[in-house]
């Protein structure tokens, strides 16, 4: 395959734009570096590249693609609002379409409030929870991503009950100060971390399914011994359902999983491939927030109507009967190939799958269950994997943390192919 083009650009990229990429997760850097492929065109379950290469997309934009390229729908939904006249700065009837949407999709979002990045939608029940409890603790999980505001960019200390330290440069270790990061799945480091600052905590923040050190489900009982204990010392429980929401079926991780938070971060496929974030929860704590309350949360362009109207287009197409069995059978065989293909050339490999979704772990045979374990895998031979992949169409994520995301654009075709070059892959990797 030729990405002379893409070399061409990333070059010229690197002179305008820091680091050549507007997010660092869409450099090569972490599977061993090189130029990343610059995209022109999207359809359905393809891509193009610059140099005209087509690749099956699994990496669906990180999530949020969950109708692969240019849905006609979608398409049509912000046509109109771009001929309405795009942004107006009031309330539009559109928002109360979506938010009741969202509410009977998700129950427990009694009131709901968009912005415009899943980020932004973490980064405010962070502070909403703060305003409800007066406290200012946050306790979350390590290996979860949710967003890069200045409290969640925090990683472990040397234990579960100590203070975290920045994860970036820029954040002061006061506010490292305020997060504590347990291991996930693990509810006697949680109930540590409870004994020792349960009084000071605001909230524990969780991904109720963790997208961001791969897929990985919780245990049993697990996301109800969070709520016990974290309501045991008065903090509120926030799912950071960015990735989550109407991923594996029409609702919430929560719904799927009968296992209720206090509030809910949203972003993602809510947004039909538009920009978009959305917090809620129940209404006392909601209730903190401006104009009826002292917390205070605005934006420019929040409920915009072209990231409303494609985010109500796509859950309309997610309603469509059928839907997410398809995306789960299409993830079954995809996985059960990849690893049937992987065994044949002898490659250790495990794969968490839940539904449409799923990440292959290299080095690895028993399932990944917390971000150590997803750490002790083999990132080099991922990297080497993506790149093969790549080279025979397939474009994944290029990082052994993200997943591998089927889309209702797929078909049973796409993923036999997909089967068959990562055949050729792992047959390569083994030479
Ligand atoms: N929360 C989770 C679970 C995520 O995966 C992400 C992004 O990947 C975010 C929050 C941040 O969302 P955004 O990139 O829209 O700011």
């Amino acid at each position: 395959m030729n990405f002379q083009n893409s070399v061409h650009y990333y070059q010229e990229a690197l002179q305008y734009i820091v680091g050549g990429v507007n997010s660092p997760s869409r450099s090569f850097k972490a599977v061993g570096g090189g130029a990343p492929v610059f995209m022109e065109r999207g359809k359905g379950a393809y891509f193009w590249d610059v140099d005209g290469n087509r690749y099956i997309d699994y990496l669906a934009a990180y999530g949020p693609l969950i109708h692969g390229h240019g849905h006609p729908h979608i398409a049509k939904a912000i046509g109109r609002a771009a001929e309405n006249g795009l942004l107006y700065g009031t309330p539009t009837k559109l928002e109360i379409d979506f938010a009741k949407m969202l509410r009977s999709a998700i129950p427990s979002l009694e009131k709901i409030r968009f912005v415009n990045s899943g980020t932004e939608a973490v980064m405010t029940t962070i502070r909403v929870a703060r305003a409800f409890t007066k406290r200012n603790k946050i306790i979350k999980f390590a290996g979860c991503y949710h967003g890069h505001s200045d409290l969640v960019l925090v990683a472990a200390g040397s234990g579960p009950s100590t203070l975290g330290i920045p994860d970036s440069a820029g954040i002061p270790q006061s506010i490292a100060n305020e997060v504590i990061t347990v291991p996930f799945n693990d509810l006697g480091g949680l109930a540590e971390a409870l004994q020792h600052w349960g009084h000071e905590t605001a909230a524990v923040l969780v991904e109720p399914i963790v997208g961001n050190f791969g897929m990985v489900p919780p245990e049993p009982g697990f996301l109800q011994g969070v709520n016990e204990l974290t309501h045991r010392y008065g903090a509120l429980v926030i799912y950071d359902e960015v990735i989550t929401a109407f991923r594996f079926h029409y609702g919430g991780a929560q719904d799927l999983l009968n296992v209720y938070p206090d509030m809910t971060a949203l972003g993602k496929i809510i947004g039909g491939g538009l920009p978009i974030g959305a917090y809620g929860g129940r209404q006392e704590i909601m209730e903190q927030v401006a104009p009826l309350g002292p917390a205070y949360q605005a934006g420019t362009m929040a409920g915009n109507p072209a990231s409303i109207s494609a985010g109500i287009a796509c859950l309309e197409l997610l309603q469509e009967a059928g839907v997410y069995d398809r995306m789960d059978q299409l993830g079954r065989m995809l996985e059960e190939g990849l690893l049937a293909t992987a065994k044949r050339y002898g490659h250790p490999v495990v794969i968490n799958r839940i539904k449409g979704a799923l990440t292959l772990y290299f080095g690895r045979t028993e399932p990944v269950r917390n971000y150590d374990d997803a750490q002790s895998t083999d990132g080099e031979q991922f990297g080497r994997f993506f790149k093969l992949m790549l080279e025979e169409g397939i474009c994944l994520a290029p990082s052994k943390y993200e997943a591998w995301f089927v889309s209702t654009a797929h078909t049973e075709e796409d993923i036999q192919y997909t089967i068959q070059a990562a055949d050729r892959a792992f047959a390569k990797l083994a030479d």
